[in-house]
């Protein structure tokens, strides 16, 4: 795994070919190329992946007969150095399921307020689990204070919801693409499991902060004792994402994701993007953080833009836009091809990755600070 600054290990014209070899195929030459820098689910499989995935070896997943989900599992647990995997259709449904795994009905888990699962994903661990939630403030860098996890945890008194979970998320998408670092997990991890209470984590962008930090996910994940991972976002599967944990935990997982209606069939044909993902997308993430570093920071010299580059360390940023809306600059911006998603009257939220290059940066930048220049002009 390279850090972000071995990163210029690939060159430039590298990452280039490494993007325009799965640009979508255009219709026609004088189509405008859409720059979407609004999220990382926007990524598309590569040509290795569509070749993987038409020459998929396939059977019935649900009967454990999919060989390539099976490999595809395997490679899973092995990386994160945990006893199983279980592949399911979406994060959300990781998510939900490894909370439903280890949590019984009238329990509670913890979560930082800025998190995807408190925030984003409807509520399923109550409205399907009857699970309660505690949310503690997430701050900053979508970390928990380890005192105040201390004091949340419920005493055994039947006026509270047993406290039996604690969930993470690495990187924390809200907070900005921030980093937990081995040591921050190990330092609520000594609380929780004196409480005999565990960690779920959320690790949709976990290869974003293990890139970042270069370190081996097995290590960001050994105080966990569940991790769910996203093969459709930075690392560009068309979808997937894939929960490890013991053999036991996994094995409940496996029967709440039938009763959820996530058994798939022949999965493995989208399993085998997800091998490729694995194999070929997690050390160009590092290039996503420098396109967004170079972003961040051009960004910083537009007056009328306010962004701090050095709270964003992987590929998610959110940059403050003074003196007009966010969604009238954005509007501006899209005419010139540049899509960014607006999620205030006065922030955007700017993601890199598979389908972004260098250029599309300095291109982006130039468009915006034209428009600032002729505000300032007329
Ligand atoms: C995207 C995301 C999810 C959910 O994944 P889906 O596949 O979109 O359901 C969960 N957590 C975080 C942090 C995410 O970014």
């Amino acid at each position: 795994m390279r850090n972000a600054n071995s990163a210029t290990d690939f060159t430039y014209a590298q990452s280039v070919t490494i993007i325009y070899n799965h640009m979508p195929k255009r219709n026609s030459l004088n189509q405008m190329r859409i720059i979407d820098f609004r999220s990382d689910t926007v990524t598309l499989p590569t040509d290795q992946m569509r070749d993987a995935m038409a020459s998929a070896e396939v059977g019935d997943d649900v009967m454990g007969e999919d060989p390539t989900v099976n490999q595809l599992e395997g490679m899973a647990a092995e990386i994160f150095n945990k006893e199983s995997a279980l592949l399911l259709p979406s994060g959300t449904m990781g998510n939900l399921v490894a909370i439903l795994s280890q949590c019984q009905r009238g329990d509670e888990f913890i979560v930082g307020n800025w998190s995807h699962i408190f925030r984003a994903e409807a509520a399923g661990f109550s409205v399907l689990g009857g699970v309660a939630v505690q949310p503690l403030l997430n701050a900053p860098r979508g970390m928990i204070n380890s005192h105040q996890l201390e004091q949340a945890i419920h005493p055994n008194d039947p006026h509270y919801p047993i406290t039996t979970l604690l969930a993470l998320e690495n990187t924390n998408v809200y907070c900005g693409g921030t980093i937990l670092t081995c040591e921050d997990i190990k330092a609520l991890a000594e609380v929780t499991k004196s409480y005999g209470i565990r960690i779920h984590l959320d690790g949709s962008r976990i290869f974003n902060a293990a890139v970042a930090l270069d370190v081996k996910v097995s290590d960001l994940v050994k105080d966990v004792d569940t991790v769910n991972f996203c093969l459709s976002k930075g690392l560009s599967a068309p979808l997937g994402s894939i929960l490890c944990g013991t053999h036991e935990t996994i094995q409940r997982a496996r029967r709440w994701r039938k009763m959820l209606g996530g058994g798939m069939r022949q999965a493995g044909v989208f399993a085998a993007a997800g091998i490729v993902a694995m194999e070929t997308m997690v050390d160009r993430l590092a290039i996503d953080h420098i396109n967004a570093r170079k972003f961040a920071i051009g960004l910083s010299t537009i007056p009328g833009i306010d962004i701090d580059p050095g709270k964003f360390p992987t590929n998610i940023m959110f940059p403050k836009i003074l003196s007009r809306s966010a969604k009238s600059l954005a509007d501006s911006i899209e005419l010139k091809g540049i899509k960014v998603r607006v999620v205030s009257d006065n922030m955007w939220r700017i993601v890199t990755h598979s389908g972004i290059c260098e250029t599309d940066i300095d291109y982006a930048l130039d468009v915006i600070r034209t428009i600032f220049d002729d505000q300032v002009d007329s």
